[in-house]
Order: structure tokens, then C-alpha cells, then sequence
């Protein structure tokens, strides 16, 4: 069942979003790369609860940069900021700014918008991975846009228990539990919809 903003697509546009919807995985391969990662999210833990945003920057770029090298895409530029622009109805969590020259760049914010709080951990990790599933969807997939799509947000849930599960169990492909229908419907971040046309 596709979301509502389906129906306003155009024929073109309706395959890449069915081709989006049909995966649900993006497997991270078990290598020497990926019990470093395990490490590289521990450090990122570290970092944000240090609250200081250079640092948080710099662990959360190494984290990105262990996950697009076992994933064998290429590399992202990511920028830490600090507090979330709000509007009316909720606030930013994260960007993906595609670039067709350049190195593509993902922006998250470390902090709340309300009360300027610094974000949980586990909100922060998911901001970045799903960032990092837009990225896949293009470098990956070789999709021509990337859609939020119940199959994209089941990839970022499926690279979300990868990583926790790779911590807590020394095992990176243990998969704990299905996500709750919920979780995948409301998504945790408000970034843009369709990067490639709106942030140009
Ligand atoms: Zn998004």
C-alpha cells in the first residue's frame, strides 16, 4: 500500500517508487570493516553525549565513512549542526543534499528545537542512517530519486537493528525484531521528500 503522495506521481516517477518499495534490505556484509564499525558508533555515542559539535562531526563522519566503505559507495560529507530549524508543525532532523560534481553532503542537528536539548542517541543514529539511505537509494540502487517509501524506511530500520544488534551482540547481522507497522509509517526524520527536486 503505497502512501498517499503516490497517487500525484507521474508514470515515470510511480516505477521508481515501486522499484524503492520493493526492497527491504541493505545488508551489511560481515568483514573486519564492519566489527570496526561497531566501534566507530561507541565513539559517536561518546561524542554526542559530550555535546560538543566539532567532535560529534568529526565521529559521526568516521562512522559514515566504515559505512559507505563496506557498503562500496561513495563517500558522504557530512555536517553537524546545532540546533534543528523549526517551522509550525515540527522541525528538521536531518538533510541529504545530492551532488552531481561533488561529494553529496548530509546535514543532522544535535540539538532539539524547542528547548535546545541535545537529540538521544539512538534519534541521531536513525537521522543519519536514514540520510545515508537516500544516498543508497541513488549509489546503490541507481534509482533516478529517492522517494520515502515503506521499503526505505524498512532499509533504514533493517541498518538501525544491524548496528544496535552488531553492539549488543558482537554479531552485525543479527536481526533482534520486525519494526512495529507505526515506527515505519510516521519515520523519524522531516527531510525532504524528493531531494534531487527540492533542494535545488
Ligand atoms: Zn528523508
Amino acid at each position: 500500500m503505497p502512501f498517499a503522495y503516490y497517487q500525484k506521481l507521474n508514470a515515470h516517477q510511480k516505477r521508481i517508487y515501486r522499484a524503492s518499495d520493493g526492497v527491504e534490505r541493505i545488508p551489511l556484509p560481515r568483514t573486519d570493516e564492519t566489527h570496526r564499525i561497531r566501534d566507530l558508533v561507541d565513539a559517536l555515542e561518546r561524542a554526542l553525549a559530550g555535546a560538543e559539535r566539532v567532535s560529534t562531526e568529526r565521529a559521526a563522519q568516521a562512522l559514515m565513512d566504515g559505512l559507505t566503505t563496506a557498503l562500496k559507495v561513495p563517500p558522504l560529507r557530512i555536517k553537524v549542526l546545532r540546533r534543528r530549524p523549526a517551522w509550525e508543525t515540527g522541525e528538521l532532523h536531518g538533510l541529504y543534499e545530492p551532488d552531481e560534481e561533488g561529494v553529496p553532503r548530509v546535514s543532522v542537528w544535535m540539538r532539539t528545537a524547542q528547548r535546545a536539548q541535545v537529540v538521544k542517541f539512538k534519534t541521531f543514529l536513525r537521522t543519519l542512517l536514514h540520510e545515508l539511505c537516500h544516498h543508497l537509494d541513488y549509489e546503490r540502487l541507481q534509482l533516478e530519486e529517492s522517494f520515502h517509501t515503506e521499503g526505505f524506511y524498512k532499509r533504514e530500520s533493517s541498518l538501525v537493528r544491524e548496528l544496535f544488534a552488531s553492539r549488543e551482540h558482537g554479531d552485525s547481522t543479527r536481526i533482534e525484531q520486525k519494526p512495529s507497522l507505526a515506527s515505519i509509517r510516521q519515520g523519524p526524520t522531516e527531510c525532504p521528500r524528493r531531494p534531487r527536486d527540492e533542494l535545488t
